[in-house]
């Protein structure tokens, strides 16, 4: 059985002439009903033919990712734990954020590896270690998930805004199964997001990057955390393998367009990143480079390694900066009651299996 959700339209074009002796167009309305009309069965696809879904259903599915436990915040931050096919589980999340006319719109955080291989000190998921990448069709049917859920069912009004790749996972060691999904996400007969409403999110990996940028099928943003490279080796050991003068040589170079820029990501750990002189060495590797930073207050876990930094470090480090003339806006962190860091709802859900049952 395949999974009809793993196939691009051009694949699905050809699975469906080759296997099935199917015309182009019938590619299409059913990579239609897949993706805009949420069928999650085939009797559902009343434009085609009886005999063509009967042959459909003999030899293929439609996965989607099982919702294995949903949680949500008092801020309306809406977080799922998702099961794969194979067992495997990973969590998206739902953030809100109101419009000018005063209606709410959604951002999703989408995984793109089972666990993470990266490690970084900070991160609930890279305590967990790696797993396996997660395929096209699981990547996207985290947003199949998320629109059932909110009803989002009008594509030409959708209330699901934009997309981040920041959930598990370094999307760019799965660079593959990434760059499918980007480019399926960008067809106006399926989901049709615009590269403008997608952000891919790197700790800074070098093979891929490029790739990426030339794309053009989104804009990026890179975790720096660090602004030395001594200081990064601490907090992202595995990531700070490629040097950051290497990585930041590499941004100023990195291709885009006219009005784009590069976001920063820069989590602000108590005592440990957020002084002056990190502030001040902050401004000045990134001076140079068409960007802005989000400055991420840190949100700690149970058992976690470091502190919140406090208000007024985060206040000062953010003047710090506008006084060097570096764009730098404080990101409120949500779902704070809710576990909503990458990686903390699962490390929860296993916590709680493992957790000796009390008996009568
Ligand atoms: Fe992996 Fe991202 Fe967590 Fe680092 S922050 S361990 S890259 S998921």
């Amino acid at each position: 059985m395949v999974n009809l959700l793993d196939f691009t339209l051009p694949e699905l074009t050809d699975w469906m002439q080759q296997e099935l002796g199917e015309p182009r167009f019938r590619a299409v309305q059913v990579w239609q009903w897949l993706w805009q009309r949420m069928a999650r069965d085939f009797d559902e696809m009343t434009n085609v033919s009886k005999a063509c879904r009967a042959r459909l259903a003999a030899c293929a599915s439609i996965d989607w990712p099982e919702v294995a436990r949903v949680q949500e915040s008092r801020d309306g931050t809406t977080k799922f734990l998702l099961r794969l096919a194979d067992g495997a589980e990973v969590e998206t999340v739902l953030i809100p954020s109101e419009s000018r006319d005063g209606s709410r719109r959604w951002t999703q955080c989408l995984s793109s590896q089972v666990g993470c291989a990266m490690g970084c000190t900070f991160c609930s998921t890279g305590t967990m270690g790696f797993e396996r990448n997660m395929r096209m069709g699981e990547i996207l049917g985290q947003i199949l998930v998320a629109r059932a859920h909110l009803g989002d069912t009008r594509p030409d009004w959708p209330i699901l805004r934009n997309l981040v790749f920041m959930g598990m996972g370094e999307p760019l060691l799965n660079l593959h199964e990434v760059m499918r999904a980007l480019k399926s996400l960008n067809d106006d007969k399926g989901l049709n997001f615009s590269p403008r409403r997608i952000t891919v999110s790197t700790c800074g990996i070098e093979k891929g990057l490029r790739e990426l940028g030339e794309s053009g099928l989104a804009f990026l943003a890179v975790s720096l955390h660090a602004p030395t490279q001594e200081l990064r080796e601490r907090i992202m050991p595995k990531a700070a393998r490629w040097p950051l003068d290497e990585l930041l040589a590499a941004l100023k170079s990195y291709p885009l367009k006219t009005r784009e820029r590069i976001t920063f990501e820069y989590l602000l750990l108590g005592g440990v990143n957020d002084g002056p002189e990190q502030a001040r060495e902050l401004a000045r590797v990134v001076s140079d480079i068409k960007g802005k930073l989000n400055l991420i207050v840190y949100n700690p876990a149970e058992n976690a390694p470091y502190e919140a930094p406090t208000p007024e470090r985060v206040l000062a480090f953010e003047k710090m900066l506008w006084d060097r003339h570096i764009t730098a806006i404080i990101r409120k962190s949500k779902g704070q009651d809710i576990k909503a860091a990458c990686g903390q709802l699962k490390a929860d859900q296993a916590a709680r299996q493992s957790a000796p049952q009390s008996t009568p």
